[in-house]
């Protein structure tokens, strides 16, 4: 099947039989990305976690134990 990356919008074929198609046919919502954007993105995460800066979740205070 033929299918579009959302990011660089790229056609790509992919093998009907794999994982990835299945999966977007089953639901077409879900966007396909290209081995390029992919490694971007991967490298991307890894260097925003690697600055220590990334939180995996923003805007949840820090549970502080408070001793009465
Ligand atoms: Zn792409």
């Amino acid at each position: 099947m033929r299918v579009q990356c959302s990011i660089c919008d790229k056609i790509e074929q992919i093998d009907d039989e794999t994982l990835m198609a299945k999966r977007l046919r089953n639901r077409p919502i879900h966007t396909y990305m290209c081995q390029v954007c992919h490694e971007r993105i991967k490298i991307r995460t890894e260097e925003r976690l690697n600055t220590g800066r990334f939180s995996f979740h923003p805007g949840q205070p820090k549970k502080e134990k408070v001793k009465k």
